[in-house]
């Protein structure tokens, strides 16, 4: 968001001060930052350039005005260049302060000129008025936090996945503005249209978020009516959100700007999504390979055969030699994860042997047949 300088507030004035009230300001402050007074100290001439420049805004009747309008203060719209008299409140020359405050017994004599203040023009002005195109400084809107359970081999092949969600959005009614045909905004009585409230303890101001207006320094009556004058409604979405191959468990992806809205056409916040990765009924993922333990009859592990092993988009045959032993792990070439465009990981299978618990008749008497023909003891060894 962007940083705003707060003119008054750097040269310590409230909003609505007359000019003198500001040139005061103006030459009790830069007495101390002087770079006269302060040679070579790089705070005190950032400060001094700080105040010059606020300087030179709020003391011209016309900056000043241009400045109000674009933080949202209190405006007085009938007051355009046309209608004014010109010349009466001319840009003072910073020239002239500094001579005087560098030659402070100088004739004051030539201050008195700008003594017609802004406030006293302000003070003549109704303030109640329409409020078209009133700028207002937006709140940036709230982040979104969501979850989405996706299966295991999404999580590594990658996804677009929709998201349902309720969503405040800019109010299409009234363009975020607020306000009807009818409305009527007045200036907040509260934060008197800086949309802010400051309190001083001692030497320390702090500002706090008016909560009368809700920052936008302005009352709106009789206010739109599909918002109630906040800019915002809530709308139920579907969002397509894409997940990216290789995406772990836990993963938050962060969709820039796509979350709430912000009051007062502020900047929209962000929206998380937190990706749950369902666990693969056996496969597991292990850096670029894949791993997995595969159950399969004795018989099948003596005598040799084809098996059946997953896969993250189906299944695949496994020609398992005779002879195997439990607990083998057999490494598949490119059943694993994609590396690159010509490469790919392994699918380790590891396989264990199923010892079955119930024998039909039939199967017992071949495995009776077949116990004959085992070495009767295997385990004799030398003892
Ligand atoms: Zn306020
Ligand atoms: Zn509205």
């Amino acid at each position: 968001m962007r940083k705003k300088k707060d003119h008054y507030r750097t040269l310590g004035v409230h909003f609505g001060a007359t000019f003198d009230e500001i040139k005061n300001a103006y030459r009790k402050t830069a007495v101390q930052y002087h770079p006269d007074k302060n040679p070579g100290d790089k705070q005190s001439e950032e400060k001094f350039k700080a105040l010059s420049e606020a300087y030179t805004i709020l003391s011209n009747p016309d900056r000043r005005r241009i400045y109000d309008q674009a933080e949202g203060i209190c405006s007085d719209l009938n007051y355009t260049t046309s209608n004014r008299t010109t010349n009466e409140h001319s840009p003072t020359d910073l020239n002239d302060i500094f001579n005087d405050i560098l030659q402070p017994k100088k004739s004051k004599s030539q201050t008195n000129k700008y003594t017609s203040s802004y406030k006293s023009r302000h003070q003549k002005v109704n303030p109640t008025y329409n409020v078209k195109n009133v700028r207002t400084k937006g709140k940036r809107g709230s982040d979104i936090n969501t979850e989405l359970a996706i299966p295991f081999a999404q999580s590594i092949l990658g996804v677009e996945k929709s998201i349902q969600l309720k969503r405040d959005e800019t109010c299409k009614t009234c363009d975020g503005t607020g306000t009807s045909e009818n409305s009527i905004q007045s200036i907040c009585p509260r934060c008197m249209g800086k949309g802010e409230t400051s309190q001083s303890q001692g030497k320390m101001r702090s500002a706090q978020f008016c909560n009368r207006c809700g920052g936008k320094g302005t009352l709106i009556h009789q206010p739109c009516g599909d918002c109630h004058g906040v800019g915002v409604v809530r709308k139920e979405r579907t969002l397509r959100v894409k997940i990216p191959p290789l995406t772990d468990d836990g993963s938050l992806l962060r969709l820039a700007n796509k979350g709430h809205t912000g009051e007062n056409r502020g900047d929209p916040g962000n929206l998380f999504v937190k990706v749950l990765v369902e666990k693969h009924p056996v496969l597991e993922r292990d850096g670029y390979d894949l791993k997995c333990r595969i159950p399969i009859g004795f018989a099948t592990a003596a005598l040799g055969g084809k098996i059946e092993v997953p896969t993250l988009t189906g299944h695949a045959k496994f020609e398992i030699p005779g002879g195997t032993q439990p607990n083998k792990t057999f490494r598949i070439n490119n059943l694993g994860i994609k590396k690159s465009e010509d490469e790919k990981g392994d699918l380790a299978v590891t396989v264990e042997i199923r010892v079955p618990t119930k024998l039909s008749k039939k199967q017992q008497k071949l495995l009776k047949d077949y116990k004959k023909t085992e070495p009767e003891h295997e385990f004799s060894g030398k003892n």
